[in-house]
């Protein structure tokens, strides 16, 4: 810094616009949505700031509508990938020199370019390219994405307030700095905000990036790089690359100034990548900082007191929006014996109250297609698995059918064995599966929820008897990074409900959060002394 102590704009939660019918929002995604359906978008990557196309491509269609391209995106090879890094490299030395004010600027430009001229076209890619409905698009893509930009600058300027003390004689200060070399980003589908957020919070920090999107966000992935792009952050401090996850990976970890990972995903791919660092552990100039968020198995447990309707409506959203592909969506539930029936009665209500899935471009869809061919077919075995098996019973939804999208029908399964394969198994779909238990069982049943399965994501309690509440607090502290109390176990909000969870289900390094940001700077304490000493002895040789 400069010259001044800067205070940055206080950060806020950008206000969630409704789209309700008539609304000016509506009738411009609607636009913007058609004319991306109608286009043919090519999708270069983005190294050093150029466009970079190697004519080796691969088609877009949305998950709803398989049949139709909107457009292709363009394969790297190794040499791409190789220039990628080089791009990176060279870039962090005027980046990470760049004032933090600076830093702080483009990506507050960026927050301000979404919330306004960006709004439609990142809703309107993330409705086509992950077929979620305008909703889903709008708390993820524009605000989700717009929070992590403000709310990071807010927690980096924190960061770097928080200074030593200082003796009599002596200044001791920290400069906290980028990490020494590049940083590899790779992000799931299922949130173009965490799209966003990885590779920017590592580059609001003073890193520059080789980002890998998920071949199936690259849509709306693009709109990203266009904002930043217009945000002014700076060639070769972002870099993408699309195409053989495998290929990529090999190349970047190979590189001795890999310096770290900032993943989102399933836990089977970030188990492989933390292995295939460790081994390569001796190549690197830095041990590199792993951090990564994962799988989960999120649970909603009712105690006898709570009311139906409250638990009935923690399945349905929680459960089923964006056809439960939230890493954070309830999968298993307990109910206690006395109200179960109620519970399921509603929700069972609630199902039969929603469209048949279908695209998002009709508003009325509260469900519409997952994200590609290997997801439906899996979630359809664990249907058809689910019809065969004696202790497992289909009681609401049960139908797939992919003629024309992934479309799978929201599915609740009853089971009277508590380890079920659906009550462990990360399905990553439209699907929840339930079991019933004893009201006397409450406390057993705490145990069994912690006991079942390896993830620690999000879970939830709901109740109205406040020494349930308390139990349920106690007994189930390990099993989720985000803890709700009457609640769904989704929907986390940045800047104020940090986001991560641990077990298999990740680092816990907390999205949306300064815990986060910490993990991509390397700190360097300064020690000034005043006055000298000029003479090696103490006084006590006296
Ligand atoms: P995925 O693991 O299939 O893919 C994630 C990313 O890893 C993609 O970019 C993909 O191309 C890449 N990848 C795949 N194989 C790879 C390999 N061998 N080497 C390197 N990269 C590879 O996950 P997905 O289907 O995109 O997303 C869903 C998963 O992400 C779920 O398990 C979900 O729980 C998890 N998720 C977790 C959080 C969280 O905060 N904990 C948030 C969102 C999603």
């Amino acid at each position: 810094m400069g010259k001044g102590f800067f205070q940055v704009p206080p950060a806020y939660n950008e206000p969630v616009k409704s789209y309700a019918p008539g609304s000016p929002e509506r009738e411009s995604v609607l636009k913007q949505y058609r004319a991306y359906y109608q286009g043919n978008k090519d999708i270069p990557m983005t190294i050093n700031g150029k466009d970079v196309r190697t004519g080796k491509t691969r088609t877009m269609s949305p998950p709803h509508d398989h049949q139709h391209p909107v457009g292709q995106y363009h394969l790297a090879s190794v040499k791409e990938v190789e220039s990628a890094i080089s791009a990176a490299l060279e870039a962090r030395k005027s980046w990470a020199a760049l004032p933090w004010e600076q830093r702080a600027a483009v990506f507050l430009k960026a927050a301000d370019l979404i919330a306004g001229p960006y709004r439609a076209r990142i809703n309107a890619a993330t409705m086509l390219a992950q077929s979620k409905t305008i909703h889903q698009a709008e708390i993820d893509a524009a605000c989700e994405l717009i929070d992590f930009l403000r709310f990071n600058v807010e927690f980096m300027a924190g960061i770097y307030k928080d200074q030593p003390e200082s003796a009599e004689g002596i200044w001791n200060r920290i400069e906290y700095r980028p990490l020494e070399g590049f940083i590899y980003a790779i992000t799931p589908f299922n949130f173009t905000a965490i799209a966003g957020n990885l590779p920017a919070s590592a580059a609001l920090m003073g890193n520059t990036v080789v980002w890998k999107p998920s071949d199936h966000q690259i849509f709306s992935a693009q709109v990203i790089v266009e904002v930043f792009r217009e945000a002014g952050v700076p060639d070769g401090v972002i870099n993408t690359v699309f195409g053989d996850p495998v290929m990529i990976t090999n190349t970047i970890l190979d590189h001795p100034d890999f310096s770290g990972l900032h993943f989102t995903g399933s836990t089977d791919v970030f188990r492989a990548l933390w292995k295939q660092i460790g081994t390569n552990i001796g190549r690197y100039k830095t041990y590199p900082r792993i951090v990564g968020e994962t799988g989960g198995k999120d649970f909603i447990i009712a105690h006898p007191s709570a009311k139906p309707e409250q638990v009935a409506t923690a399945i349905t959203r929680g459960a089923f929006e964006l056809q439960g592909q939230k890493c954070s969506a309830a999968s298993r539930v307990y109910l206690p014996k006395s109200t179960a029936d109620a519970v399921l009665d509603r929700v069972k209500k609630d199902i039969a109250s929603f469209n048949k899935p279908g695209s998002p471009e009709d508003m009325s869809n509260f469900i519409t297609a997952v994200i590609h061919e290997g997801s439906f077919d899996k979630l359809a075995s664990y249907i058809d698995r689910a019809k065969a098996d004696k202790d497992a019973e289909i009681i609401a939804g049960g139908g797939y059918d992919k003629s024309k999208g992934y479309f799978i029908e929201p599915t609740v399964i009853l089971t009277t064995n508590p380890h079920y394969v659906t009550m462990e198994t990360e399905l990553f779909g439209p699907v929840v599966t339930v079991y019933i238990y004893e009201d006397s069982d409450w406390e057993a049943t705490l145990k069994l929820v912690d006991q079942t399965s390896e993830y620690a994501l999000t879970g939830a309690v709901l109740a109205t008897d406040r020494y349930a509440i308390s139990q349920a607090t106690e007994a189930l502290q390990d099993c989720a990074g985000n803890f709700y109390i009457n609640d769904k176990p989704t929907g986390a909000v940045v800047g104020q409900q940090p986001f991560g969870g641990a077990r298999a289900s990740g680092t816990n390094d907390k999205a949306g959060s300064a815990q986060n940001l910490l993990r991509w700077v390397s700190p360097r304490l300064i020690k000034e002394t005043f006055v000298t000493p000029e003479d090696y002895r103490y006084p006590f040789l006296g």
